[in-house]
């Protein structure tokens, strides 16, 4: 299939309007009971807040803001005001809206590249490694590996010069397997102007693209891996794919689409950190731990780098750190408006009891379907059911 055609497919939507009301509801109450979860796990860490305490306004009063439910724009309910932890690793609900606001970006990235008649490949590379393996260290020593592949007289740009070479974006991701231990690995997208020489593989993965400067690209990778200390790693394991690979790769960019069904299909080779979570959040304590050595050995790193004036090439704004890209949302769903319309105001003791509850997100679901008077019953009933608790209590 030709590019284009695949990208008409991925943007087409299916889904009625029904169904993505749907969706959003389990999405999100996926991602609160997610980070829920984070919390019990990670004391200490900023997703603890995330989402539940107030925002200060600035300035030396520092007042509580006013708290209120509000409807965007595409319908959905929100929590104005509310302070947000930004935290790509460790918090689902941020790492969500931060994940669908950069894969949005680099769709668009994507498509003007092609639109200037260019070529996007996508090269994954990946480092042997063993269940005893640390994932901090591992995840150090795979970076630099990567910075040595990527400077000096034999990098991916001097390699690449030849085909009009323009810049590259790494993601950095990792699972977990229980055979083989952590997994982190590079996916880099490569933006050239002219096509790479080199035949699309026969066998398996049609997508694949080997030749002389796949062959060119792994020695290179080969030296670095070794000069970091990690041993030589697989030729079968690390890959170089065309455009249409790489487009795919864009459109299941991120958590999101693992956030959004209400239980995640399991990786084939391992869980991802947010299925870590998820085992964690079903009781299983070892899934919990692994979590938190994750947050331990990812906590600061930077998920996506784009490449110094590639950005500007695509015609894309400066880049947001995580923090802003969380505030920024994506397209459409979770993009927040000072203009978009209050269904309700509460109080921090309303807040309180929503809290206590753990009905963060299904009150978010009544504001949709039944306004102001239906969060309030709901609120009444949190009440009703708190005051026979303390009764209960004190029995
Ligand atoms: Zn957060």
């Amino acid at each position: 299939m030709a590019i284009t055609a695949r990208l008409d497919k991925h943007t087409k939507t299916t889904s009625t309007p029904s169904e993505k009301v749907f969706i959003r509801h389990q999405s999100r109450e996926k991602a609160m009971k997610l980070q829920d979860t984070a919390r019990e796990w990670l004391p200490g860490e900023r997703v603890c807040w995330c989402g539940r305490r107030p925002a200060y306004d600035g300035g030396r009063k520092r007042a509580k803001r006013l708290l209120s439910v509000k409807r965007s724009q595409e319908g959905a309910a929100y929590y104005a005001n509310l302070e947000r932890c930004g935290s790509v690793w460790t918090c689902p609900v941020c790492s969500k809206r931060i994940g669908s606001h950069r894969r949005e970006q680099l769709w668009k990235g994507g498509r003007s590249w092609l639109d200037q008649g260019g070529h996007v490949y996508l090269l994954t590379l990946t480092v042997p490694h063993g269940r005893e393996d640390k994932p901090f260290a591992l995840t150090g020593q795979l970076l630099d590996a990567y910075n040595l592949l990527t400077s000096g007289r034999s990098s991916l740009k001097a390699e690449l010069k030849e085909w009009g070479y323009a810049g590259q974006v790494r993601a950095l991701e990792v699972t977990h397997g229980d055979a083989n231990g952590w997994h982190p690995h590079l996916h880099v997208l490569i933006f050239v102007k002219r096509k790479l020489p080199g035949t699309r593989s026969p066998v398996g993965n049609s997508h694949h693209v080997t030749g002389p400067v796949f062959d060119a690209v792994f020695e290179n990778w080969e030296q670095a891996c070794l000069r970091v200390g990690l041993d030589a790693p697989s030729k079968g394991a690390n890959t170089l794919q065309d455009g249409s690979a790489a487009f795919d790769y864009i459109a299941k960019w991120g958590p999101a689409d693992e956030l959004t069904r209400a239980h995640t299909k399991r990786a084939r080779r391992g869980r991802t950190p947010w299925q870590l979570l998820e085992d964690a959040y079903m009781g299983d304590l070892r899934a919990g731990k692994l979590f938190q050595e994750f947050v331990s050995a990812f906590k600061g790193r930077r998920q996506l780098f784009w490449t110094r004036g590639l950005r500007d090439l695509l015609g894309l704004p400066k880049d947001a750190d995580d923090q802003q890209a969380a505030e920024l949302g994506s397209d459409g769903e979770y993009v927040e408006r000072l203009q978009d319309a209050v269904i309700v105001t509460l109080t921090w003791e309303q807040w309180h009891l929503i809290l206590i509850h753990g009905e963060r997100a299904n009150i978010l679901h009544m504001a949709e379907l039944g306004g102001a008077d239906l969060v309030l019953d709901c609120i009444r009933i949190l009440r009703k059911r708190t005051i026979l608790r303390d009764l209960a209590k004190a029995i």
